[in-house]
């Protein structure tokens, strides 16, 4: 029965238990797990073993689940949606489940939950709270598209989705421009050409991969410059699940390290100007640089005044 109530819990048995044989109270285990981004024969044989026997599965879409849990004939037991809406008294609920002895199963829609999917915040509130955390490793779209890119896979920054903003997603291109390690990027098909536009005037010509609808029967990965997938996919239409991967810079820094300090003054005041360029004002792009890195403010306030607002839209007449 598809059970979509938070009714009260009680488990009993099915190997989590409510006691551990010694009288005292055993609390259940929260298991994270990554479910098939496509092709339904990505299930490993633990993955299987955890979507029997735990009490609840807890998923963000029950209806894809059901499919999964269909595909391998596994009993519906108690099924419930955790999702991107689901709010505190959710998690509330199956942290109640967990410390009544229940083993929940986290399963979001495809792939692994937390990376671009609901996970996070039941994962923190579990940890916070003491409660048995696990994984059931899998699936990861971002994974599965830096090792078919061909781009080195030793060093990478997952960027997930862009903000849907242009002036964020144009800031966020120019902040990660500067690494010089691989960047992965998840991107809808409506947007993919404009996401490889950006990146080409942003990050200018690199190498790339766009990988589509891995795992699937049209799986398909189109390597090369950013200019020529672009021009390759110009007078198609792109369908699908779509990972974008990009080289990182020949000149560029770790990941992660926002670190102003390093920055030149000659790079501040480009990225500067190209925030100008991009739509920002001059006070709206300090403000941009200095939530992202750690530079003096009298620092960052003096090499702006060498930038006129007009250099900005003097290099966009240029380029
Ligand atoms: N949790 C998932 C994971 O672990 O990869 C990601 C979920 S996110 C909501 C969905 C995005 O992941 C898609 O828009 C696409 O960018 C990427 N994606 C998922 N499945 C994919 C596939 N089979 N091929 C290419 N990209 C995929």
């Amino acid at each position: 029965m598809l059970m979509e109530k938070d009714d009260k819990n009680k488990c009993s048995g099915s190997g989590s238990g409510a006691t551990d044989g010694t009288g005292s109270s055993r609390t259940g285990t929260l298991y994270v797990c990554s479910t098939p981004i496509g092709n339904l024969e990505d299930v490993s044989f633990r993955l299987k073993r955890i979507l029997e026997e735990a009490d609840i599965i807890a998923a963000e879409d029950t209806r894809t689940t059901l499919g999964l849990l269909a595909r391998y004939s596994i009993r519906k037991k108690k099924l419930i949606s955790y999702h991107d809406h689901s709010g505190k008294t959710r998690i509330q609920k199956i942290m109640e489940s967990l410390r009544e002895g229940c083993n929940v199963a986290l399963v979001s829609e495809s792939g692994t939950p937390s990376i671009q999917d609901p996970g996070y915040s039941l994962i923190t509130a579990c940890i916070e709270n003491g409660l048995s955390v696990t994984v059931v490793p899998g699936p990861n779209a971002a994974i599965s598209a830096l090792v078919l890119s061909g781009l080195p896979a030793d060093n990478f920054f997952f960027a997930g989705f862009l903000p849907r903003s242009a002036a964020k997603r144009k800031s966020k291109l120019a902040e990660l421009s500067r690494l010089s390690c691989t960047m992965i990027f998840y991107e809808s098909p409506n947007r993919i050409k404009k996401l490889l536009a950006e990146v080409l005037e942003i990050m200018g010509s690199r190498k790339a991969a766009l990988a589509r609808e891995l795992t699937k029967v049209f799986e398909e990965v189109i390597r090369g410059k950013v200019q020529d997938i672009l021009a390759g996919i110009n007078d198609r239409t792109v369908k699908g699940e779509i990972v974008l991967v990009v080289e990182g810079s020949s000149a560029g820094t770790d990941a992660g390290t926002g670190d102003g300090a390093s920055l030149t003054e000659k790079e501040i005041k480009e990225e500067l100007a190209l925030l100008v360029r991009n739509g920002m004002t001059k006070k709206e792009a300090l403000k941009d640089m200095r939530a992202r890195y750690d530079i003096d403010r009298q620092k960052l306030y003096n090499i702006s005044t060498k930038i006129r607002v007009k250099e900005g839209e003097k290099e966009r007449n240029n380029d």
